[in-house]
């Protein structure tokens, strides 16, 4: 392909997206309405995982600014330049996060959602306390709960999540602002989706980030005020 086509064609791909993105807003906000919810009470986190910074520059070009990333070094490499365009840009932590990678990760993410074990806490707190002294900004944090208690997902067990959020608080210092899951690609999602729920509840968070592109609907009716939507928007990734 020629430099001429092969522009064409990202700016077709960008065009796509952003008709998806405005697809999946609307479907959001019906969702958020058949529950009696205010569709502002539900927010987009754009998952861009794998996709390169040309590729999310048509959705930051629309207006959205919210987006999921999984891994600390792509995150590395494409937010930079994307961040220097779109300043207001938030970009949230969603993969796991290796305790190593704290400092970097506290460095890039506005949010990070995967906060699943005490040593990670122990890191997190560190490198908050750090970039605060720094007059930085530092990032929201979310405890991760492995709903359906897979050994290969992270998260903590339903079991252990009220003490690890009191650890959290009081042994580290950190404030938490909801919980996340991943329910089993297996299992009807709701059951998942209510259970994290109740464990906010009980733990007095507001914020639950849960459904993603194939049950988002499902998450949005059993109180998600964030849903993490990537294939339904970029398409499938390769
Ligand atoms: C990839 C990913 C998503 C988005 O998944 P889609 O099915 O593409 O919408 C959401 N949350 C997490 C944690 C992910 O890793």
């Amino acid at each position: 392909m020629d430099a001429e086509a092969f522009a064409a064609a990202r700016a077709r791909a960008g065009a796509a997206s952003v008709e998806r993105l405005r697809q999946v807003e609307a479907a959001i906000a019906r969702a958020a309405r058949d529950s009696g919810r205010d569709p502002a009470s539900v927010t987009l986190v754009a998952v861009s995982k794998t996709y390169d910074a040309d590729s999310i520059a048509p959705v930051l070009a629309a207006g959205h600014r919210v987006f999921g990333e999984n891994y600390v070094q792509e995150a590395k490499g494409k937010w930079p330049g994307l961040r220097e365009a779109f300043p207001d840009a938030e970009v949230h932590l969603i993969g796991p996060l290796q305790s190593n990678k704290a400092r970097d990760a506290v460095a890039l993410f506005d949010a990070i959602q995967t906060l699943d074990r005490p040593s990670l806490a122990q890191a997190l707190a560190k490198e908050i306390a750090r970039a605060r002294e720094a007059g930085a900004r530092v990032p929201r944090l979310y405890v991760q709960v492995n709903t359906g208690e897979e050994p290969q997902k992270g998260g903590v067990a339903p079991g252990d999540a009220d003490a690890f959020v009191a650890a959290c608080r009081e042994a580290h210092g950190l404030a938490i602002e909801g919980l996340m899951c991943i329910p089993p690609a297996e299992d009807p999602p709701s059951p998942h989706f209510a259970l994290l729920a109740e464990i906010a509840t009980r733990n007095g968070l507001s914020e639950l980030s849960m459904g993603m592109s194939a049950d988002f609907g499902a998450a949005i009716q059993m109180g998600a005020t964030m849903v993490r939507v990537g294939s339904a928007i970029f398409g499938a990734r390769g």
